[in-house]
């Protein structure tokens, strides 16, 4: 596997190889859901790129800096789940010349304007279109671990005609139904714990909602976070159940739902979600 560092050096290797590839983005620190993506890259391209890099315009300055950085063992895990080349760029690199071009963000996506996180997103879109252009993938991977990243990723290749095919790839979970994440390296054991409380809340929403159908959402919510909230160090900073073809509310033309939460355990932000249909019944 090669470590390419510099962005010059990497669209000089995309010229001639970037039509036979497959690119996993990623923050680093990676983790064995990262490799089911790596793996999943390997098994339908010629060649796969995972690219570590910690985007500062993503992060506000603090979580920039406290952000998990492990090169060695990231390219050691990139290596055995079959990448070809592993590019690490410097942010000086990737932002020259006062970068300043931005994607507007979908109207649609209005719960991430309630809270807050639009900035965010754009620069996620800001980073992936990058490396896009500077890698110039047949098809790129990513995970339903991430939602609202995921469904705008494909919204602008798809509003913006980019030649890329975008691959869903399913969440990794630990045994105890925690989703992999680079963040539970900063548990505690405790915390750790507490964290598996994240996922049977998802699984309570589904069971209910399965159950009542579309009616009660306020009662589902509450309902979950009753639960996460039995553990101390966990609370609740955001939950949504949306209908995940349109991220709307979900309501009675939903076919499926995508129920999501965003927990604070012991100050790490944690997030998860369920993405399930529902059978449909006279009641819906
Ligand atoms: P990150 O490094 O957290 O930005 O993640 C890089 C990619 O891996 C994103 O597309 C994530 O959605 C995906 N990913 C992160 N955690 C998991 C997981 N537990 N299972 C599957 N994919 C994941």
């Amino acid at each position: 596997m090669r470590l390419i560092k510099s962005v010059a050096e990497m669209q000089k290797w995309a010229v001639k190889n970037g039509r036979d590839c497959g690119i996993v983005p990623t923050l680093g620190s990676l983790h064995e859901g990262h490799a089911s993506l790596i793996k999943k890259a390997r098994s339908e391209n010629g060649l796969v790129v995972v690219s570590v890099f910690v985007n500062p315009l993503q992060f506000k300055r603090d979580k920039f800096l406290a952000y998990p950085r492990n090169l060695r063992e990231d390219m050691a895990l990139a290596k055995k789940a079959g990448a070809d080349v592993l590019f690490a760029p410097s942010a000086d690199d990737m932002y020259k010349n006062d970068f300043e071009s931005q994607i507007v963000l979908p109207k649609m996506f209005k719960t991430l304007a309630h809270q807050g996180l639009e900035w965010h997103y754009r620069g996620v879109l800001a980073v992936v279109m990058k490396l896009f252009q500077i890698i110039l993938p047949a098809r790129a991977y990513f995970g339903l671990k991430d939602p609202h990243q995921l469904a705008l990723i494909e919204r602008m290749v798809a509003d913006l005609n980019v030649p890329v095919k975008i691959r869903r790839c399913e969440t990794i979970r630990e045994k105890s139904g925690l989703a992999r994440s680079s963040r539970n390296a900063l548990l505690t054991a405790e915390e750790r714990k507490a964290a598996t409380v994240i996922y049977k809340s998802l699984e309570l929403a589904k069971a209910r909602l399965r159950k009542n159908g579309h009616g009660n959402l306020r009662g589902v919510m509450s309902e979950m976070k009753k639960l996460i909230h039995a553990e101390k160090t966990a609370r609740v900073e955001h939950i949504e159940i949306v209908d995940p073809a349109s991220f709307l509310p979900f309501d009675k033309k939903s076919k499926e739902a995508l129920v999501f939460t965003a927990v604070n355990v012991g100050g790490k932000r944690l997030t998860d979600n369920l993405r399930f249909t529902l059978p449909v019944s006279p009641r819906n």
